[in-house]
């Protein structure tokens, strides 16, 4: 069994900021990734722009340039496995870590899956739980959610060319996809739950859409819900009622939430709204030595954390842990 300090699980944006964080701050973290470095900014829309200006979204003081006002999906996968590479830090890829369990007289036996199938053990001072949400998108519970028609992830327009798509959601991720698919010719109906456009729609997005509403050329349906989705249609409750919409794809775009399971699994608590137990200050959880960074954090909003936020969550932790060192040392 290897002996390590600090183990980071999630190779995003802000488990890699926490790894350079730490590295500064005199420690040799690991860090673990079931895929690939930045694995969900790889699987995010393939031609997405962020909306963060690239100084908001360096990790490890590396400056990040872009050619345009705002980076692609495509510049900021090159920035971060090259920051990644050139930091030194120590990353298995293709690892599953899939347990985490105290050790007596303190620290944690962290399990994990190579793509191999072979199953490691490592011993830790502390572990920082950097999963992001990416793998666990908000369901509906509704009939025919579990169709093949029915997606939580939007990729690209072209495949929906001349068919007819309803759009579940009101944020960021249903608007982008809407005007990209209005583009490439596909029918859209956004349903959303809102009473009118969600105050989270990027400002410098929004009169585009509103436009797009405004010139019939995107259906929306405020106040509605989907309640039911048939391989020929969707039904719709709304204001007045409801409504047969004629129907080949759903792009449930409705957020994303933690790992619960696996938070749990490590002894970590859910509060009752759903979201881990941990303070802001340090972001340590309820199990003493397991701390949080990223998006894992993020409560009721999505908007709260996001990479503009969370690649300083290793900072906090850093200084705690020097903190406890001196405080054990005096
Ligand atoms: P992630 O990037 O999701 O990284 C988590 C990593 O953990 C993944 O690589 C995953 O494979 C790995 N992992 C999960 N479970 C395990 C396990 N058991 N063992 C090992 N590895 C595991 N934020 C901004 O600040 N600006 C933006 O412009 C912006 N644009 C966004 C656009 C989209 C479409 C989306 C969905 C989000 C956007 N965000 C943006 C929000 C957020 O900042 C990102 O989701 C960001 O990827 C979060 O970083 P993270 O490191 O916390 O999590
Ligand atoms: P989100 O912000 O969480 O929005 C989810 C949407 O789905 C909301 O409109 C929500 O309604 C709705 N919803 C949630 N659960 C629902 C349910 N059970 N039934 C019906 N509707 C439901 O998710 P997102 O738009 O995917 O964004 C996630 C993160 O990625 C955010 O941080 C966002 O800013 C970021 N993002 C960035 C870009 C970019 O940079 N270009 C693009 C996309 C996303 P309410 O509004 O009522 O809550």
């Amino acid at each position: 069994m290897h002996d390590e300090q600090i183990i980071i699980i999630g190779a995003g944006p802000c488990g890699l900021a926490a790894a350079i964080d730490l590295q500064a701050a005199g420690h040799n973290p690991l860090l673990i990734e079931k895929r690939n470095i930045v694995y969900s900014i790889s699987q995010y829309p393939t031609y997405m722009q962020f909306f963060s200006s690239p100084q908001n979204l360096e990790i490890g003081g590396v400056p990040f340039t872009t050619a345009g006002e705002k980076p692609s999906r495509l510049e900021a996968l090159n920035y971060y496995r090259t920051v990644a590479l050139r930091s030194g830090v120590r990353i298995r890829a293709y690892e599953t870590v899939t347990a985490v369990r105290p050790v007596p007289g303190g620290g944690f036996e962290v399990q994990s899956v190579t793509g191999h199938g072979e199953t490691l053990t490592r011993r830790a001072s502390a572990v920082i739980v950097a999963t992001g949400y990416f793998d666990h998108p908000n369901e509906l519970g509704i009939p025919g959610e579990q169709l093949e028609k029915v997606s939580h992830f939007f990729r690209e327009a072209h495949p929906y060319t001349g068919t007819e798509v309803a759009i579940i959601g009101g944020n960021n991720s249903a608007i982008d996809a809407a005007i990209e698919l209005e583009r490439a010719g596909a029918r859209v109906t956004i349903v959303y739950r809102g009473e009118t456009y969600s105050p989270s729609i990027k400002p410098w997005v929004r009169p585009a859409f509103e436009s797009l509403v405004n010139n019939g050329r995107v259906a929306i349906r405020f106040s509605s819900r989907v309640v039911e989705i048939t391989s020929r249609d969707v039904l719709i409750e709304g204001p007045d009622g409801s409504e047969r919409l004629p129907n080949d794809f759903v792009l449930a775009l409705t957020g994303f939430h933690p790992d619960r399971e696996f938070l749990t699994s490590i002894g970590v608590t859910i509060e009752p709204e759903g979201y881990p137990t941990f303070d802001d200050e340090t972001m340590e959880t309820n199990v003493p030595g397991i701390f949080l960074a990223g998006v894992v954090a993020s409560r009721h909003k999505a908007n709260e954390i996001f990479i503009e936020s969370g690649r300083f969550h290793g900072r906090k932790i850093a200084d705690y842990l020097k903190k406890a060192l001196q405080a054990g040392v005096d």
